[in-house]
């Protein structure tokens, strides 16, 4: 980057923050991109610096040029009464000289790889019975259980049963089994009670040529408010690319499940040349004092979403997403990257659609990012994010040990001095009368005002499976004690205050072997479907855990006094046992009148090498979970106050 460079790039920036800018030339219409009904259609982009803007319709023979008016708040129409439905086009823009050739940041449909935006009327998109369509109702947040699926993991391996393989329509296939007659896919995820499938980037990404369809996590975004076309059987089809994600919501919707997107608004696949760059030159990204892009992302690029037309592109492109595709909920990647004033009022406009919507992201950047901390939507500042949740690798760390070292074990793996850390966590980070916060390890304060903005968890796409890192950070172990620590790590995060969410496999131990062959692969964004695929025939082996993790969530959903969403209920019906055996947690849930079908409950986690007794108050305690089944349905019943808890375990008990 040349001093030139920088300093044409900064005094651009200046005149973007400039108010007699901001006045001239913030759009606040929702009109942007095409608009197509059977009477016309309209089209209308942003880039305030052209000189001339022309719209190109492509057909198969020629190319048409059509000259944009200059319209108001430095947008460039064009209307027409003709339906220009499937009709491919781009923009040609002249500025300060050379013509520039850009796709429609705000289309709403493209062509393969996204080579050209598609005028869409979305109205012939819609399968059938998409007006009645409807996702679950919660009560509360905290009611959530959330399953993290990338859409190429669940079908690709023979053993899924599965024939969309990589598809929409994969997820939306009933009757799948494995070779032992076990249900994969929907089926499986279903039976497992969980409320909510959090879908892996689904919006149009760049990585994967959507021809010849290979793996990629998806964090790299082309087109916002496009569904990925690698996952549609014809991805040069306008219709079907839309329809097809339909009807897979559709689907899940039709058996009560959710779809969360994970959406990610902080940085683009590429800067310099995207259409957005193209159409406003540096606008919507941040830059540094040298010309060069702003990397809060670590992947080249971020956002400037404090920018008054980046935010509104935010807000209107998930709007659009839980309007336009009947969506249930957001998962921010890198939210820490967008400005608190940004996300709250994605906040607000979700709550004029449906106030249920769920919103939660990671609450960090991926680097030094020059917006002020103060402005960040990261965990440090959730009690300024009401009803927005982050990711508490708090109790994800002190449950299985650091992700940024392999090696490091947590408290269901044998390491001391955690107890504290797991007590926080359980509370849903929010504050409670009874933690210490002197003896938290991973926290000097209380960062969810509620438990509700607590998303729970020990695995997700990122990092080593659970399977793997407990691998990883006790070799030495039995397979028999490996699947008790990892039993009691679900069993410590589906009892906890807050959302809990879990990657899906880990309920059948997933791993993903390196493709070396040496150890495991902790990411695999780019790695074969052989590493990233389920393997649905673990399920056979693994049976018995599966089942574990089905009782876990049963008996969470059963009991609301594990679901509180407000830290007022915890501290009021939540409270440590005070004297435990040395490195071990226990508490009570009492007095909680919200339709528990126990009145009071007794959590116990041992995670010692030996059994322990836990006393509880009075008699006549019935056993719900253990060391070898959860559920519920009695297990034992105990005469007396004594509790021998085996170790390495979880005892939930319960009285009426
Ligand atoms: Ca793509």
């Amino acid at each position: 980057m040349n001093s030139v460079t920088a300093s044409i790039i900064q005094s651009k920036l200046a005149l973007y923050d400039s108010a007699a800018f901001l006045r001239e030339y913030t759009y606040c219409g929702h009109d942007l991109g095409s608009v197509c009904t059977p009477s016309g259609t309209c089209f209308r982009v942003w880039s305030p610096g052209a000189d001339r803007v022309a719209l190109c319709l492509v057909s198969d023979t020629r190319t048409g040029q059509l000259p944009m008016t200059r319209s108001e708040h430095g947008t460039w129409s064009y209307q027409t009464e003709a339906s220009l439905h499937g009709s491919r086009y781009y923009y040609l823009v002249t500025m300060d000289g050379p013509t520039v050739k850009a796709t429609d940041p705000y289309a709403r449909c493209c062509t393969a790889n996204g080579t050209y935006s598609v005028v869409i009327d979305l109205s012939q998109t819609n399968p059938d019975g998409w007006s009645e369509d409807k996702g679950p109702v919660l009560d509360r947040p905290t009611d959530a259980v959330i399953y993290e699926l990338h859409l190429r993991d669940l079908s690709m391996d023979s053993s899924s049963g599965i024939l969309h393989k990589g598809k929409f329509l994969g997820l939306a296939e009933t009757g799948t089994r494995n070779a032992a007659g076990l249900p994969t896919g929907l089926d499986h995820i279903r039976g497992l009670g969980v409320t909510h499938i959090h879908l892996l980037p689904c919006f149009d990404y760049a990585s994967v040529d959507e021809t010849k369809p290979s793996f990629n996590w998806g964090y790299d975004p082309a087109n916002y408010n496009i569904p990925e076309g690698s996952y549609v059987t014809a991805p040069n089809d306008p219709v079907t690319r839309i329809r097809e994600m339909k009807e897979m919501i559709h689907t899940l919707h039709a058996h009560g499940l959710g779809v969360i997107m994970d959406v990610v608004y902080n940085h683009t696949a590429v800067a310099e040349d995207s259409h957005f760059n193209l159409l406003a030159p540096y606008y919507y990204y941040r830059m540094m004092p040298d010309g060069s892009f702003a990397n809060g992302s670590d992947c080249g690029n971020e956002t400037a979403s404090e920018r008054p037309m980046m935010r509104n592109f935010l807000i209107d492109s998930v709007a659009y997403w839980a309007k336009e595709y009947h969506i249930d909920g957001f998962r921010f990647d890198l939210m820490g990257l967008h400005d608190i004033d940004t996300m709250n009022a994605i906040r607000t406009r979700l709550d004029e659609i449906n106030p249920q919507l769920l919103m939660y992201g990671e609450g960090w950047t991926g680097g030094p990012s020059p917006l002020p901390e103060s402005r960040r939507a990261v965990k440090q500042n959730m009690t300024r994010l009401p009803r927005i949740a982050a990711f508490s690798d708090n109790l994800r760390d002190a449950i299985k040990g650091s992700v940024f070292n392999a090696k490091d074990t947590g408290f269901v793996s044998g390491r001391k001095g955690l107890c504290e850390d797991i007590r926080f966590g359980i509370c849903g980070c929010a504050p409670h009368p009874e933690i210490n916060l002197k003896l938290v390890r991973s926290a000097n304060a209380f960062w969810a005002a509620e438990p509700a903005q607590c998303i729970n968890y020990v695995s997700a796409h990122d990092n080593y499976t659970l399977w793997d890192k407990l691998a990883c950070s006790c070799p030495k172990d039995s397979p028999e004690l490996r699947i008790r620590r990892n039993k009691l790590a679900a069993a410590i995060y589906l009892t906890s205050q807050g959302i809990p969410f879990f990657q899906a496999g880990e309920e059948f131990l997933r791993t993903k072997p390196a493709e070396s062959g040496i150890g495991f692969d902790d990411n695999s964004y780019r790695s074969p479907d052989s590493v990233n695929s389920l393997k649905w025939d673990r399920m056979t082996e693994y049976s018995g855990v599966c089942g574990y993790y089905r009782g876990l969530i049963a008996f969470r959903k059963a009991h609301p006094a594990l679901r509180l969403d407000t830290s007022a209920a915890v501290a009021r019906h939540l409270t440590f046992l005070k004297k435990v055996p040395a490195g071990t947690v226990g508490y009570l849930l009492s007095g909680h009148a919200g339709g528990d079908f126990l009145k009071e409950i007794a959590i116990l986690l041992n995670p010692t090498p030996a059994a322990v007794s836990f006393s509880l108050p009075g008699g006549d305690w019935t056993v719900y979970i253990s060391d070898a089944a959860a559920g519920t349905a009695p297990l034992a019943h105990i005469s007396g106050s004594t509790v021998r808890v085996p170790a390495v375990s979880c005892f939930a008990l319960g009285r009426a």
